[in-house]
């Protein structure tokens, strides 16, 4: 298996420091509003990729910290009149909720909270100013970026660059403009603003420092996969670096740096001034958890990917093509078919599964190239459609592909469909015929009202009709 690397940007065989344990670390949300379907696009991409990590047989340990102290928390809850902690848990269950419609929480063994680490931050900063990387100062304490030859590496930025662009704030009183905080002093005049102790004044952690103390706590000073969306990279990551690094004098702190493209909306940035901002719960309510998953899943994760109505209906009509075909193997073993196929036509579609499983493999095995692993199921799906059209399939055939779709395809990337009945029920078909019958007579007599409400109530459970002359015809939209 091959991962790309950001920090030595190349394709590297995948080896954990401690087979087959492999610690991933993916930096999660800051609390202060609700989650966007920029966060949805980095946390089913490491989704994916715990998934497959543990199919692969790895013993997964996998973190997300929870920024619930910062800067835009406290300014929300100055604007909201409430308190920081309010705030902070507020949108917190918000995410949490969110991570679970979207089906990625039960891959994470932690959310860590930054503030349930203030001990480890405090005593990593301890370390730092010891080693002569922390520098106390009136306003707070400092990361002396100038001592750590390796700044920059990740990024690929040049220091003295930066150097060059970077202002200082008159109150900051730092040494260098490219120092970062690593425990930010009180301003007592701000009353929405918490403050922990120290040993050098109370006050709160920089952003940077919680990663670090968490990871640290947790893996110690190096571990395998540090996972978060390309705009962390600088100054986050690197600054990430700077501390462990600096800290512990082990190098490097993370084997593996696995990043994830921009989600854009039609081309454009996402951002609140544009008015282009979409919540994951906006997504969920209009395309369902399968359609979204599908639409991230459609690019490779290190690529941009673009929102459009063009591309998630796109990604909805996948996963119908994909339902179908789920159901309609399904009723087929069900319906226990006589065999009727040559030991020829078996062992030729028994190649067929094997190929096409490890055809899937080897490109999830190539860095998550989920699109890829996606062209080897649609074209799988191809094949066992034609053998059952032609019934040239037998039970044994259908619950080997069954078992591929579900065991590799359904859980890696982690579409469910737990429809107890299918459309295709014969049940389920003459219910909605009913309905529509009765809307027909409710219809006669004029009672719109309660036949609009057959409607809509049926469109909401995915049940379209269509009122066309004297018929009225229906089909699945799930
Ligand atoms: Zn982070």
């Amino acid at each position: 298996m091959k991962v790309k690397d950001t920090r030595t940007n190349q394709l590297l065989e995948f080896e954990p420091i401690n087979p087959p344990k492999v610690n991933m670390f993916v930096c999660g949300p800051t609390v202060y509003d609700h989650a966007h379907i920029g966060h949805a696009r980095t946390f089913i991409a490491f989704d994916i990729i715990a998934r497959y990590l543990r199919y692969k047989g790895y013993d997964l340990f996998y973190i997300m910290n929870i920024t619930d102290i910062d800067d835009k928390i406290i300014k929300r809850a100055k604007e909201e009149n409430s308190t920081w902690h309010e705030i902070a848990r507020k949108y917190e269950k918000s995410f949490l909720e969110d991570m679970e419609a979207l089906g990625n929480k039960e891959q994470i063994n932690l959310f860590a909270r930054a503030t349930d680490y203030i001990p480890q931050i405090i005593d990593q900063i301890s370390r730092l100013i010891e080693r002569g990387y922390g520098y106390v100062t009136k306003s707070g304490v400092y990361y002396r970026v100038r001592k750590f030859e390796d700044y920059g590496r990740l990024s690929k930025i040049n220091p003295d660059e930066l150097l060059a662009g970077a202002r200082i704030e008159v109150n900051e009183e730092k040494e260098d403009p490219r120092d970062f905080v690593l425990w930010k002093f009180r301003d007592p005049s701000n009353k929405f603003e918490p403050s922990w102790d120290s040993p050098w004044g109370p006050g709160r952690p920089g952003w940077h420092i919680e990663d670090t103390a968490i990871t640290e706590a947790h893996f110690g000073p190096q571990y395998d996969v540090h996972g978060g969306a390309i705009e962390l990279i600088f100054p986050h990551h690197e600054a990430e670096i700077a501390q462990m690094e600096g800290a512990s004098g082990k190098k490097p702190l993370v084997k593996y740096w696995l990043h994830t493209g921009l989600l854009n909306i039609s081309g454009q940035k996402m951002s609140k001034s544009l008015k282009n901002f979409i919540t994951i719960k906006e997504a969920l309510n209009r395309w369902g958890k399968n359609s979204f998953r599908m639409f991230i899943a459609s690019a490779h994760y290190r690529n941009p990917i673009d929102y459009s109505e063009e591309l998630i209906l796109n990604a909805k009509q996948k996963v119908s093509r994909i339902e179908r075909f789920y159901f309609r193997l399904k009723e087929f073993i069900e319906e226990n078919h006589r065999d009727s196929i040559s030991s020829k036509q078996e062992q030729e579609l028994l190649s067929l599964i094997e190929n096409s499983r490890q055809r899937f493999i080897d490109a999830m095995d190539n860095d998550f190239n989920t699109p890829e692993a996606l062209s080897v199921i649609f074209e799988f799906i191809k094949e066992i459609n034609k053998a059952l059209d032609e019934n040239i399939i037998n039970h044994n055939i259908a619950e080997k592909a069954l078992g591929f779709i579900e065991k590799e395809f359904f859980y890696i990337f982690g579409l469910e469909f737990n429809n107890v009945l299918s459309t295709n029920d014969d049940l389920v078909k003459q219910l909605i015929e009913l309905l529509i019958e009765i809307r027909h007579e409710l219809r006669s007599k004029k009672d719109y009202k309660l036949s609009d409400k057959i409607r809509d109530r049926l469109k909401e459970l995915g049940i379209i009709l269509e009122d066309k002359a004297d018929k009225t015809t229906w089909h699945a939209d799930f």
